[in-house]
């Protein structure tokens, strides 16, 4: 049965209005606020006030006393506080996938997976709270002892991009909370609904358990303010920060100018190799999840597709049939499988992507229009769209944040490994193929350049046990399972003298006291 997210009177849709800043009780003092409007039909859903100054120096100084708090309480006990949480989620996952289909515009069983998504990384982080294991090694000298152990961070900044309004947080959070750190969230202005019901489901459960204002915040507004005033924060230790790349150069530089640590998780322009040899069933149905869901606007979106010479012909024209077959429209319809972009910003992208793209020689087998009849006047809708397209294509190069998929045809596995390779961002990349040595020369170190390889399955939809992020544009950052956690905890080695001597390492003599 769906459990109504409590902050809304009325089945979800209604438009309200509601504070940004949240530091254990919802606070607001300024007049300015963000219009959300749904990208289903450009209706607002609500108004939410932007953090202040001085609210956002109440929620670092809340987070700074909470952390005194919380560092000191068992991690299991706070795997304790996250298990709670996960529950808490699985009770409010159709509501929850609902406002996130409603505000970012996914279709709904993508909604609901992002939550699904928050719940595993909530089960995830529970387990690991009695895992998080330092190593004993032997030490050179006698009777003492060589250890490395970890210690809570401090308040952690989480800078969310719209695409995921939920997942990415969680990914962060739960990780986070488990390793001892307080949070502080800035999610995008362009979903600050779902950001506003996570933090209320997890606030019910740190009210039940009575534990201290200022463990999860949230503040609210632009990047170029909020976000700005984050990064530059020597109060906040760690800055996790998803979204483009120009972002995340940006941050990247604030940060390491107070010596600050960051984990950016920037943009992509996955690629993925047909082999010959390919099972065309499989690569059918992975190349249309990974195009297409999220109207092509996940950070992991297949964008190049490279297929070998003998199967191009065949490949494009089952691809360019089950594209015009794609049912695009409201995403709260069962049949729809691509709803609307974002933003009208959104739409002009596409719009001048594909201009760029014909000017520069690409051929549109499919798509290229933005929709605008009947009912997708009020929303942003496009329609997806594939491109024969040749390597000197400056298009190749972006990350245009919209389902527009380039088909690009090679003759032999080094060209295509060379083609995927030849672009500046590294997140996620595939192959297709039966054959073993293809297999593993694509993950082999002369292979893909990216954070994630996959043989036979597409670029995107991860599992959350597994480190995600990526290599050079993309920012190199690691988030979610294997030992993401590193980075949200202080390593300290610890070296513990038990015996009556004082030996120094390295056998050194020094005055007449020390012997070696
Ligand atoms: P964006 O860069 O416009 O915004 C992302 C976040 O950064 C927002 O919260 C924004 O307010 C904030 N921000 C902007 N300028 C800032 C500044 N100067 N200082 C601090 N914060 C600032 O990105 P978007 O359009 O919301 O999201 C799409 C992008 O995110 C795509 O490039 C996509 O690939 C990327 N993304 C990457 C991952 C990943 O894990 N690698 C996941 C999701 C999205």
């Amino acid at each position: 049965m769906e459990t109504h997210l409590p902050f809304f009177e009325h089945p979800l849709g209604k438009t309200f209005h509601h504070s940004g800043t949240f530091h254990g009780h919802w606070h607001e003092e300024g007049a300015e606020r963000i219009r959300d409007e749904s990208p289903v039909d450009g209706a607002a859903l609500g108004h939410v006030s932007v953090t202040t100054e001085n609210d956002y120096e109440e929620t670092i100084q809340k987070a700074q006393e909470a952390f005194l708090v919380w560092r000191s309480i068992p991690a299991p006990k706070r795997g304790e506080i996250v298990r709670q949480m996960g529950l808490r989620f699985r009770k409010y996952k159709a509501s929850l996938g609902r406002l996130i289909t409603l505000e970012m515009g996914k279709i709904l069983p993508e909604g609901e997976g992002e939550v699904q998504e928050l719940i595993d990384i909530a089960d995830f982080a529970v387990g690991l709270s009695r895992q998080l294991y330092g190593m004993t090694t032997q030490s050179e000298r006698p009777s003492h002892r060589l250890y490395e152990q970890w210690h809570p961070l401090g308040p952690v900044g989480i800078i969310t991009a719209f695409n995921f309004p939920v997942a990415v947080f969680g990914w962060n959070a739960m990780i986070a909370l488990v390793c001892g750190d307080t949070l502080i969230w800035k999610p995008s202005s362009k979903t600050p609904l779902s950001a506003i019901a996570v933090i209320r489901i997890m606030d019910e459960v740190l009210k039940e358990n009575d534990l201290p204002e200022g463990i999860v915040n949230l503040v609210t507004g632009p990047g170029a303010a909020t976000g700005e005033a984050l990064a530059g924060d020597k109060r906040i230790p760690l800055i996790s920060a998803t979204g483009s790349v120009r972002m995340g150069k940006h941050v990247a530089r604030v940060v390491a100018g107070r010596l600050g640590r960051s984990i950016l998780e920037l943009g992509g322009n996955n690629g993925v190799i047909l082999m010959e040899d390919a099972n065309l069933e499989l690569a059918l149905q992975a190349v249309l999840f990974g195009a297409v869901g999220t109207a092509g606007q996940r950070c992991t979106t297949i964008r190049r597709l490279m297929i070998h010479e003998g199967i191009l012909d065949q490949f494009s024209e089952r691809l360019t049939g089950a594209y015009r077959a794609i049912q695009v429209g409201n995403p709260l319809e069962p049949r729809t499988l691509m709803g609307p972009l974002i933003d009208g910003e959104a739409v002009a992208q596409f719009e001048t992507a594909v201009e760029t793209i014909v000017k520069e020689g690409g051929k549109i087998l499919s798509g290229g229009r933005v929709l605008k009849e009947g009912s997708y006047a009020e929303g942003f809708y496009v329609e997806p769209t594939l491109v024969l397209a040749h390597p000197e294509m400056s298009m190749l190069q972006k990350e245009t944040f919209a389902p527009i998929l380039y088909l690009l045809p090679f003759k032999t596995r080094e060209e295509a490994i060379s083609l995927h390779n030849a672009v500046s961002q590294g997140l996620s990349s595939a192959m297709f193929t039966q054959n073993l040595r293809h297999a593993e020369t694509f993950l082999g170190p002369a292979g893909s350049d990216c954070g994630i390889a996959n043989i036979n399955i597409g670029t995107s939809g991860a599992e959350i046990g597994g480190a995600f992020g990526g290599e050079k544009e993309t920012g190199g950052g690691r988030e979610a399972g294997s030992d993401a956690w590193k980075a949200y905890m202080r390593r300290q080695t610890c070296t513990l003298n038990w015996g009556e001597d004082m030996p120094l390492a390295q056998g050194i003599r020094f005055g007449s006291g020390c012997t070696t």
